[in-house]
């Protein structure tokens, strides 16, 4: 088993198992259809990897083969970072999740529940295409003004609406402004992702400057917020993407980052 690799992404069911592979840095998730169980053989990239479960059985052939990256690398062995993209799913989404296969970057979307039925071919894809789904609240009250039990069911509203599409409770919060109080955090059953790196892309709406803070303060572990309903936000991802790839960095969703270091109802902001 890879390190930080999440369980949903080794589903074995029915006709489908997930093989593993390992191209230059990033780990690849092959979907292999048989007509029936045995052994199915699968390479990208050169490399190549064969995984089978059950006996004896002809190999037939890997089928649909639909790459997925894992993005999951040895964030204890490689520079790692977490992009994270907040208040979506919005109408320039899909171009966010366009650059990041262009990158075979894995990222986190926290997004409001209320926009989830607008778009869920977006957000179907965001799983399929192995990101992290992130519950950001309802739509976007400040927490700490409600009661437990309204925090409670701000935030189950909108996980039911995640797992509508996505068939996943997501496993992270973030709270809309980063506002969080005691009563918050008692209501919250997970863990609470907030941010080291805050790309002030909401207020400068300027693509230069999103690319420029995001180069100069990421760091080794960093979480860095964007908001992906702005298209100047959205304009600046293949240039970050290609920045950071440049230094070294490589992408990994927030629970993939954080490993072990995370708890339910306590703040995580980065891992450097
Ligand atoms: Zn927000």
């Amino acid at each position: 088993m890879f390190p930080g690799a999440g369980k949903e992404r080794f589903v074995t069911s029915g006709a489908f198992f997930f093989a593993q592979v390992r191209d230059s840095h990033t780990f690849t998730c092959v979907n292999v259809t048989l007509s029936k169980p045995g052994l199915a053989l699968a390479a990208t990239g050169g490399l190549a990897l064969a995984a089978l479960a059950a006996p004896a059985a002809t190999a037939d052939t890997a089928l649909s083969a639909q790459a997925r990256s894992l993005a999951a690398p040895d964030c204890a062995k490689v520079e790692c970072v977490a992009l994270t993209f907040d208040d979506g799913p919005g109408e320039h989404t899909d171009e966010v999740l366009d650059a990041l296969a262009d990158h075979d970057a894995a990222a986190t979307f926290y997004l409001l529940g209320s926009k989830v039925g607008n778009l869920p071919d977006t957000v179907a894809r965001m799983a399929d295409e192995g990101h992290e789904i992130g519950n950001h609240s309802w739509e976007h009250d400040d927490l700490a003004t409600l009661s437990g039990d309204e925090v409670e069911d701000d935030l189950r509203r909108t996980d039911e609406a995640i797992e509508d599409v996505t068939g996943e409770k997501p496993a992270t919060m973030r709270p809309p402004y980063g506002s969080l109080d005691d009563t918050v955090r008692g209501a919250v059953d997970r863990p609470i992702v907030l941010w080291d790196v805050d790309t002030l892309d909401w207020q400068s709406r300027d693509s230069g400057a999103v690319t420029d803070v995001t180069l100069e303060e990421t760091a080794r572990g960093s979480v860095v917020l964007f908001h992906d309903i702005h298209e100047s936000t959205v304009d600046a991802v293949p240039d970050i993407l290609d920045g950071l790839a440049e230094d070294g960095y490589h992408f990994v969703t927030v629970s993939d980052l954080a490993g072990d270091g995370m708890e339910a109802g306590a703040t995580f902001t980065d891992a450097r």
